[in-house]
């Protein structure tokens, strides 16, 4: 099963990734990640990328459909595939199309996670990631149960990435709104989106994607 998690930044797309591939052993393909690993390690596509991720714009899609297609060659043939933060274009849509029917793959749902966007500065700005394992957490919504430890691997050590400021979100929101919610009817016309209350709490959205996925 691939699916698409899709939503603007903040909406919940990587917490409730995080939750589908605990529960189903699927796979979380996060652009983002990708990008900021390769920022980290100084590669080329690292290089070119930085500045643009910390104005808050969209990394070119050349680079972004390359990145989904060499995890998913890296991926088990019967793996499941989370999509998040991907696609984000109308011509990257139309990439994954051909990166998927290429490998014999297609899509079984699009998740819209509906979300208010005076709740995302607050989401975003309280958001933090262990440095170890990489769940995610937020100051105020998902705290660590023992303060200062990671839930999930004990670690002590917690960072906040550098465009998590609201000047950088509304760059992104509005990148948001101009080019990745006009994808939307594409897949409306196939039929396969679903529409989850993102404001509801983490709990209550993976329910909603649990029944979206049963069918
Ligand atoms: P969020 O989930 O908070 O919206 P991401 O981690 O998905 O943020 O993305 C962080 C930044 O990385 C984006 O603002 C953008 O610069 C770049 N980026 C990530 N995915 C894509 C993509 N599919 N296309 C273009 N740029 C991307
Ligand atoms: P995205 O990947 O869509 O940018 P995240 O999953 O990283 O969003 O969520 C952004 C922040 O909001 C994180 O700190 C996360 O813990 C928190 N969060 C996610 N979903 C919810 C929710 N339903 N209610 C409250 N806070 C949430
Ligand atoms: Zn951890």
């Amino acid at each position: 099963m691939d699916i698409i998690l899709l939503g603007p930044p903040g909406a919940g797309k990587g917490t409730q990734a995080q939750r589908l591939v605990e529960a189903h052993g699927m796979r979380q393909l996060s652009t983002g990640d990708m990008l900021r690993a390769a920022v980290k390690a100084g590669t080329a596509v690292g290089l070119q990328a930085k500045a643009v991720m910390d104005r808050g714009e969209l990394v070119c899609d050349a680079i972004v459909s390359a990145l989904i297609g060499e995890e998913l060659d890296a991926m088990a043939a019967g793996q499941g595939a989370i999509f998040d933060g991907y696609p984000r274009t109308a011509a990257q849509a139309e990439s994954l199309d051909a990166i998927l029917s290429a490998r014999g793959r297609s899509l079984n749902h699009v998740i819209e996670l509906g979300v208010d966007e005076d709740a995302l500065v607050e989401r975003i700005c309280g958001r933090f990631t262990c440095a170890n394992c990489g769940k995610g957490y937020h100051d105020k919504f998902e705290q660590p149960k023992v303060a200062g430890t990671c839930d999930k691997c004990g670690s002590h050590e917690f960072k906040r990435r550098p465009d998590d400021n609201e000047d950088t979100v509304r760059t992104r929101m509005a990148e948001y709104r101009a080019k990745t919610a006009p994808i939307l009817p594409i897949y409306d016309a196939r039929g396969i989106v679903s529409r989850v209350d993102g404001m509801a709490d983490i709990d209550a959205v993976t329910a909603a994607i649990e029944q979206v996925i049963k069918g």
